[in-house]
């Protein structure tokens, strides 16, 4: 008998976890795992999903043109280079499989993020995770770190789960380092939280070579990660790659009805993100004051750093006690870290509360 096996680099993936969202005999769960934003989808999104379902039996655009074209309204862009997808991980999927595949290489930052590793898997490519200085990417490593067989280089900025932002110039050395043959794909997930003068989530970077992707996603500050809904802005030649391998129909109808109204609801990223610098700022500081590392974050997140891997998990059980989800990062090979979402003001709060209590009964 011929066992049934898929290529061998499958099962070398560990199965993505989610942020958790449930715990046992509690009722009122604060949800702080997975970087929803704070205040949920806007209002108009969720009118105009409720309209879709109206229309439920019709195909979707599989062009997805009024969605890319409100997207290109809102960001500057031009939408014949803005290909849309079902979350930003499909994207993420479909370059990395058309790009990469058996005896390639991926090259990415050591704390990254964690999907480019499982993708490259699945496409068969050698992932090599680059040591980061101080939990930030290291151009000059991740250079040396590219051979002749590296095709795809992943960077996420800022970054998930650290939140650091790498400047602008150095994300401008590492492309200008790479072979023209090497895709670089920027992941701008939390693009919009950025409130720096000087960065360029990739709109500049794509223009300016022709082998760069910028992938962004409805998921965070648009709070929409329950439709899946994502895009990326991309020279010519890759949207016509994508446009061949691509679902015909792989954005469905209400998630593109909620992307348009959202990116035009007014003062959705104005608010987002003034409640974002607010409270990320008063919980760093509160959690220093308890005498926790805070890594400094450009993100609506926080990497609480506990010194050791005992004292961390103890924190995530203290505050689960209080039906606080936050998330585990030993998975990014931080294991005496916790990330903690940016929730509501009363959700921080909460935070603050839980762990000052785990401090001082001897946490
Ligand atoms: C949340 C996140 C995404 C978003 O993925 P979607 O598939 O669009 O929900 C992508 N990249 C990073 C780094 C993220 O943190």
């Amino acid at each position: 008998m011929n066992a049934l096996l898929p290529r061998p680099s499958i099962l070398t993936i560990e199965p993505y976890v989610g942020g958790e969202s449930k715990l046992p005999g509690v009722n009122r769960i604060i949800k702080l795992s997975s970087n929803e934003g704070a205040f949920g989808p806007p209002p108009s999104a969720q009118e105009a999903i409720i309209a879709a379902a109206r229309e439920a039996h019709r195909y979707p655009d599989g062009g997805a043109t009024r969605l890319r074209e409100a997207i290109g309204t809102r960001f500057g862009l031009d939408p014949a280079r803005i290909v849309c997808g079902n979350g930003s991980d499909e994207l993420i999927a479909y370059l990395i499989l058309a790009y990469g595949g058996e005896g390639t290489e991926l090259v990415m930052p050591a704390h990254g993020f964690v999907m480019y590793d499982l993708t490259g898997r699945y496409a068969g490519c050698r992932v090599i995770k680059v040591p980061e200085r101080n939990l930030m990417a290291d151009v000059d490593a991740m250079l040396a770190a590219v051979g002749p067989r590296t095709k795809l280089v992943c960077l996420v900025n800022p970054n998930n789960p650290t939140g650091a932002l790498l400047p602008r110039s150095e994300v401008q050395r590492l492309r200008a380092g790479l072979r023209d043959d090497i895709l670089l794909i920027l992941d701008a997930a939390y693009a919009e939280y950025v409130t720096d003068p000087d960065y360029d989530p990739g709109n500049a970077l794509v223009d300016a070579s022709g082998n760069t992707v910028m992938t962004r996603t409805f998921s965070k500050i648009y709070g929409l990660g329950g439709l899946r809904l994502g895009w990326a802005y991309m020279p010519p030649q890759v949207a016509d790659v994508l446009a061949r391998i691509r679902g015909p129909f792989n954005v469905n109808s209400a998630a593109m009805a909620a992307g348009i109204a959202a990116v035009s609801e007014p003062g959705w990223i104005e608010r987002s993100v003034a409640h974002n610098e607010e409270w990320r700022a008063k919980l760093s500081e509160g959690l220093r004051a308890l005498g926790i590392k805070v890594w400094p974050s450009a993100c609506n997140f926080i990497l609480a750093d506990f010194g050791d891997a005992e004292r961390a998990k103890a924190a995530d059980a203290s505050l689960r006690a209080r039906g606080i989800i936050v998330r585990a990062v030993g998975g990014y090979a931080l294991p005496t870290c916790l990330r903690i979402t940016i929730g509501t003001a009363e959700e921080c709060t909460l935070v603050q509360e839980g762990l000052a209590a785990f401090v001082q009964n001897g946490g």
